[in-house]
């Protein structure tokens, strides 16, 4: 298949259980939740993106033939004055990763020697073989990925649907609330942040997920 993708960079993971460390983020084209337009956003079953997903424009984006050309492209990311046994890591994010990561794509990534995250909204059944599942789930969209790594949720969303109390049972190793940024609205994201930190403090299970990307100025 040919594999559309947004961009890939490498940078430090800023959010949930592997906050700080260096990884490749390879970002898909597309979402099924959001059509990236604004004009469909107050129709769209997940409103609050931040993401351009749109297009193969981005900083190494393009349309990949095959599994290996988009690994090697991957993997020519990564540092090679590493030495420090760092394993290399990369994050299929999007746009909705699950659309077209498959089980060729995985398997070219290890190939590399690359440990394989996904950062899925949890609406598509992920393929075996990926190393770290990190679920996001968005407002009413049917939860068919139910277990995994981590589940990150985006608090508070309005819909019943989301209240963390739903995810509680399912089988994630951790459990992260990220407070919902509002773009352009600070007092707003306080707000979110303090009602997250608060829901945490009385739910343990949970613990929080700031965005510490944009804390310190990186992608
Ligand atoms: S599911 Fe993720 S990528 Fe898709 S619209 Fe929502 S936040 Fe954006």
């Amino acid at each position: 298949m040919t594999y559309a993708v947004k961009e890939i960079y490498l940078t430090l993971q800023g959010e949930g259980n592997h906050t700080g460390r260096a990884a490749v983020f390879m970002r898909f084209a597309g979402c099924n939740l959001w059509s990236g337009l604004e004009r469909d956003r107050e129709e769209a079953v997940c409103r609050f993106c931040d993401t351009d997903f749109i297009g193969v424009n981005g900083p190494g984006g393009g349309k990949f033939k095959t599994a290996e050309a988009l690994a090697d492209a991957v993997a020519a990311q990564w540092p090679d004055t590493d030495r420090s046994g760092g394993k290399p890591y990369v994050i299929c994010t999007g746009g909705e990763p699950l659309l077209q990561l498959d089980a060729p794509l995985i398997e070219a990534f290890h190939a590399h020697g690359f440990e394989v995250g996904v950062e899925t909204n949890g609406t598509i059944a992920a393929p075996a073989g990926l190393d770290w599942i990190c679920v996001s789930p968005k407002a009413t969209a049917p939860l068919v990925q139910t277990s995994g790594n981590e589940l990150k949720l985006v608090f508070p969303q309005k819909e019943a649907e989301t209240h963390p109390s739903r995810f509680e049972q399912l089988s994630f190793e951790h459990f992260y609330l990220q407070p919902l940024d509002v773009i352009g609205d600070p007092a707003q994201t306080a707000s979110h942040v303090a009602s997250a930190a608060a829901y945490c403090l009385a739910h343990p299970l949970w613990r929080l997920s700031t965005q510490t990307h944009k804390l310190i100025g990186l992608p």
